[in-house]
C-alpha cells in the first residue's frame, strides 16, 4: 500500500529534524526518512562537537518552540576575543557595546539532537520512518513517488514536498542528479573539550595561528571546547600525542589566556571542504542544510545558515498551506530558491576568504590581516555592522 505525504525530509539531523518540528501542527502530514535507527549514539549528526549558535538562531529556535528546552544547557557567549598569533592586533566584540544579553550560544551538538529526537516524539502529524533508506525517487506533475527500503521491507510513498536534509555527501541530491561543486581545504579539525586554568568568563577566542585557526569555546559547565584546524601531516602527529603532550602543544598555539590548560577530552576529527549544491531547488523539491552548502567551521556558520533555510522554507510552505496552494508547486518553492540561494553564496564566499586571508604564509598578508584587526577594534560602526552579521540579524 502507497503511503502518502505532504511533505517527506529525506535526514532526520539538526536540520531535517528541526524542520519537521517546524511544521507540525499545521495540518499537513510529514514523513521524516533518516538512515540510522533511533537513538543511535552513533547519529552522525548529534556527535560531541559544539555548535556556536547565532542570536538569529535563537530567535528561529524560539519561534518553533524549541528554545524553552535547550535555555538551561546553553552556554551564552557574551565576548569574542579574536587575535593572531605573533603579531600585536586583537579585537574584541562584546554582548554590552551590541546591547544584546548574548552575542551567541554554545550547545553540544549531542545535546541539540536529544532535544530534538524528544520533541518529535510527540508530534504525532510525522512518522518516523527509521532506519530507512530512499532507494528511488520519480517525478509526476502533482507529486513526488519514493521508494523507501527499512531492512528487507521496500514499501511506496508519494508526496507533494520532497526535502533532501541529508547531510554533505547527500545522496538524494546525487540520485536527482544535483551536481554539487566545491574543494578540499586539506585541513582538518579537531574537537575535544579541556579545561581553562582561569575562568572562561562567557568568552569565545578565536586565535589564528601559521598551522591554521584555533577557537575555543565557553561551556556551561566551565569547560571549553577547542577546535583545532591542521594540515593532515600535522594531525597525523597531534593524534599520537598523549594528554600532556597534546594540551601542551595546543598551549602553544593558543597562548595563556585562560592560564595553563588541563584535561583534555577524547579527541575528533573532522575532514574539511567547501561544498555547494549547484541548485536547491528541483521539480518538487528543495535541498537544505549540509546538503545545500558545507562550510568550514571557521566563523561557526553551517547550522545557522541551516536554521535560516529552515526559516524560509517554513514561511514559503505555510503561506502556501494558509492559502490552499499547493506547497511543492514551483511558485512556492521561488522564494526559497531566491532568498537563499543568494545567502548561501554570501556566506560561503566570506567563509573562504577568511580561511584564505588566515592561512596564507604571504607576509604583506599577515601585516594587512594584523592591520586590519586594529583598525576593526577601533572602528566601532564597521564592528557592529560584522557583528549584527555574526548574529545573524
Ligand atoms: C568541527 C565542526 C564544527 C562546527 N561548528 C559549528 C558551529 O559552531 N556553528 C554552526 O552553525 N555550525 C557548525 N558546524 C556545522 C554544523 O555541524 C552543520 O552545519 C550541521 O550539522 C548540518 O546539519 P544537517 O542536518 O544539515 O546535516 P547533518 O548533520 O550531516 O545530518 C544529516 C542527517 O542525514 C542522515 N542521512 C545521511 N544519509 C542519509 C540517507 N541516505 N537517508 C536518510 N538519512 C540520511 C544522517 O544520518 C544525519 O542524521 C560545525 C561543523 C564541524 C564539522
Amino acid at each position: 500500500m502507497t503511503q502518502t505525504y505532504d511533505l517527506l525530509i529525506v535526514g532526520g539531523g539538526l536540520v531535517g529534524a528541526s524542520l519537521a518540528i517546524a511544521l507540525h501542527g499545521h495540518g499537513l502530514r510529514i514523513g521524516l526518512v533518516e538512515a540510522r535507527p533511533l537513538g543511535d549514539p552513533g547519529q552522525p549528526s548529534y556527535d560531541d562537537r559544539a555548535l556556536a549558535l547565532s542570536y538569529g538562531s535563537r530567535q528561529i529556535l524560539e519561534s518553533i518552540q524549541l528554545w524553552p528546552q535547550l535555555a538551561e544547557q546553553v552556554a551564552p557567549i557574551r565576548q569574542i576575543h579574536i587575535s593572531d598569533q605573533g603579531h600585536f592586533g586583537c579585537a574584541r566584540i562584546t554582548a554590552d557595546q551590541e546591547q544584546v544579553p548574548a552575542l551567541g550560544y554554545v550547545l553540544p551538538a549531542r545535546q541539540l539532537g536529544r532535544v530534538l529526537w524528544q520533541q518529535l516524539h510527540q508530534c504525532h502529524d510525522v512518522s518516523l520512518l527509521t532506519p530507512a533508506q530512499v532507494t528511488s525517487v520519480q517525478h509526476m506533475p502533482d507529486q513526488v513517488q519514493v521508494r523507501l527500503q527499512q531492512g528487507d521491507r521496500t514499501s511506496s510513498l508519494t508526496t507533494r514536498l520532497l526535502v533532501a536534509a541529508d547531510g554533505s555527501d547527500s545522496r538524494l541530491r546525487e540520485q536527482l542528479q544535483i551536481p554539487a561543486t566545491g574543494w578540499d581545504y586539506h585541513q582538518i579539525a579537531v574537537v575535544a573539550s579541556i579545561t581553562p586554568g582561569r575562568p572562561h568568563a562567557d568568552t569565545a577566542y578565536q586565535r589564528f595561528t601559521p598551522f591554521g585557526p584555533v577557537a575555543l569555546l565557553p561551556h556551561r559547565a566551565g569547560h571549553c571546547t577547542l577546535i583545532w584546524t591542521l594540515h593532515p601531516e600535522q594531525h597525523a602527529q597531534v593524534l599520537q600525542y598523549n594528554d600532556a603532550q597534546f594540551c601542551a602543544a595546543f598551549q602553544r598555539q593558543f597562548g595563556y589566556r585562560l592560564g595553563v590548560l588541563q584535561r583534555v577530552g577524547k579527541r575528533h576529527s573532522y575532514p574539511l571542504r567547501l561544498c555547494r549544491a549547484q541548485q536547491i531547488v528541483a521539480q518538487r523539491t528543495a535541498i537544505i542544510g549540509n546538503a545545500a552548502h558545507t562550510l568550514h567551521p571557521i566563523a561557526g556558520q553551517g547550522l545557522n545558515l541551516g536554521l535560516r533555510d529552515l526559516n524560509t522554507l517554513v514561511d514559503s510552505v505555510l503561506a502556501a498551506q494558509g492559502a490552499g496552494r499547493d506547497i511543492g508547486a514551483a511558485d512556492c518553492l521561488s522564494q526559497y530558491q531566491s532568498v537563499c540561494q543568494r545567502e548561501h553564496q554570501r556566506v560561503a564566499q566570506a567563509t573562504d576568504g577568511l580561511v584564505r586571508l588566515f592561512t596564507s604564509p604571504l607576509r604583506s598578508l599577515q601585516w594587512a590581516r594584523n592591520i586590519g584587526l586594529l583598525a576593526f577594534d577601533h572602528l566601532s560602526p564597521v564592528k557592529h555592522a560584522l557583528a549584527r552579521t555574526a548574529m545573524g540579524l
